[in-house]
Parts: C-alpha cells; structure tokens; sequence
C-alpha cells in the first residue's frame, strides 16, 4: 500500500518517465477536477453566503459580517486576479492527477464536511489522510518547505486544515485521524512539497471557539464597529489607511469618500486629502472604486 510520506518523490519519479503514461484516463480525470474547481473560481456567484470551514482563519469581525450579509457590497476582483486564482486552481487539480497517476490512493474527492454546524469540502484523501492542495509564489512557498507556516498563516491554511480532519473523524476513507497535509505547489517554478499538520488538542478547542465566535459576530443583525485606523502619508496632512484595511473588500464602507492613488509601489488609499500627491511626472493618477480613471483639474 503506498504511503503518503513517498508522494513527491513519486510524483517528480513519474515526471521523468517518458512512457506514455498520461493516458486517457488521466485526461478524464484531470478535465473533471479541473472543471469542478473553475466553476467555483468563474460559475455563478451564489447571492447568499454562508460560514464556511474554508474562512476559518483570523478575519476582521466587521468584514466577516458583511460577507455573510451583504457580500454583494465587497469589491470585485480585478479581471487579472480572476485569472490568477484560476490558474492557481488548474495547477491544484493537476497535483491531484498527479498524485493519482504516481500511484497513490486518491478518494474523497470535494466531499462535503461538517464541523459544528459549518460545512466545507475537503480537496482530497490521499493514502487514507486529508489533503488540501494550494498553489503558491515562490516567496509563499517558502514556508511550507521551511515548514515555518503556522508561525505566519494569514491566509488561515492550518485552521481550514484542522476543520478538514476534524470534521472527518467518522469518515472511513480517513485512516489517520490526527493530522492533515497540505500540498504545496510553487505556481512559478513548479516545485511541490508536503506539509505535515498535528492536530492538537489545543487547535481542536481553538478551531471550535473560533466557530463559536464567528457565529455570534454573524448572528447580530447590525455589523461591528471598524477596527481600522489611520496613518498620516508623510508631511502633506493627508491621511492613509492602514494595511489591513487596504486589503480589506469592505474598506469603502469602512471609510466612505475614500481615494486611490496609484503610487508606483501599488495603490494608496487616502481617508482625508489635503494635498493631491504628486511625483516628478506630475499628480498621481487617481481611480475610483471600479478601477475607472478620475480626472481631475489641478
Ligand atoms: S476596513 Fe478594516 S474594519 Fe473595515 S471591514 Fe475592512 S478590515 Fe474590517
């Protein structure tokens, strides 16, 4: 029976094989995951949303309340990061294959799982162990082959992980109960690794205070109060955002009348302009919400 701890050496193994052994079969079952997962990436938005195990991590209360109740108000994903995290999903479904093409026991694949009440699907079961795969920058990548992941997690991997194995306990396709892996592929360079992750019992009562916590903040009918703050932009008087709240979907809520420039080291988002930026071409180019160019007479 395979073991999972020989996954990558078989797969890079198989890589190398020149025998024709991606076959009709393969091919089927690639499409098909491949599919399953672009649909979810490109198909219908759903109009409700709902707590998932996949957004377990650490999350702004008021963000999270609004994409329960009003998801439609966060901001849309520009065309290039669509295609991104498209491309992120075909080389995830291609891990999968792979896994299955190496020889390795592949079952359970997107199966629903419920823990307290919240559900997810899982990616995968490879050799009787829940898997989820995730595709990666080099720069990310480095922390699951230095295994430094759980000291900087912010997309919350290792709590959707935990949700994963915990939920699957009576699951027999499960064999081993009391971790998880995560299989990590490098988009740019194609490099994969494999992730071990023990589920303590201290991350199963964190996990389950975490969903405690989540349902309380989503079961309030009004949003909680901002948490962001506010920094001065240099010596203009203007005032900028702070980081979590320039990546926040929400922060035009948060912060109404708020204005973009686009500085050459990525997009600043200003509460309070006293002075328009400038740089030695001259104003910076502002856009609005959609992205759309703001003209403007200085
Ligand atoms: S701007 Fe900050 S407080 Fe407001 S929703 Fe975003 S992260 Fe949360």
């Amino acid at each position: 029976m395979p073991e999972i701890s020989t996954l990558i050496t078989d797969i890079y193994a198989l890589i190398k094989r020149k025998d024709g052994w991606f076959n009709d079969a393969l091919a089927g079952s690639f499409a098909t995951t491949m599919a399953g997962k672009l649909q979810e990436q490109l198909g219908e938005r759903q109009k409700t949303s709902t707590l998932r195990l996949s957004k377990m991590g650490p999350s702004c209360p008021k963000a999270l309340w609004y994409s329960i109740h009003h998801p439609e108000l966060a901001e849309a994903l520009p065309p290039w990061a669509e295609i991104k995290y498209s491309y992120g999903h075909i080389i995830e479904a291609l891990a999968i294959v792979l896994s299955k093409a190496a020889g390795h026991e592949v079952s359970g694949e997107q199966d629903a799982i419920v823990l307290d009440g919240i559900t997810g699907h899982r990616d995968c079961v490879i050799d009787g162990c829940i898997v989820d795969v995730k595709s990666s920058s080099s720069r990310g990548f480095n922390k699951f082959k230095d295994k430094t992941l759980a000291q900087d997690d912010s997309f919350g991997y290792l709590d959707q992980l935990d949700g994963y194995v915990l939920g699957s306990h009576s699951d027999p396709l499960v064999r081993t109960k009391d971790r998880g892996y995560l299989l990590a592929i490098d988009k740019t360079l194609g490099h994969m690794c494999l992730y071990e992750h023990e589920v303590s019992h201290d991350r199963e009562e964190a996990l389950k205070e975490r969903i405690r916590v989540y349902k309380e903040i989503v079961g309030s009918p009004t949003a909680p109060a901002c948490e962001c703050g506010v920094t001065p932009d240099g010596s203009s008087g203007n005032l900028r955002l702070d980081l979590r709240a320039s990546y926040s979907a929400y922060k035009h809520i948060c912060f109404p009348g708020l204005r973009t420039f686009l500085y050459a080291a990525g997009p600043v988002f200003l509460s309070k302009v006293v002075k328009r930026p400038f740089n030695k071409d001259g104003p910076i180019v502002e856009i609005d919400k959609d992205g759309n160019k703001v003209f403007t007479f200085v």
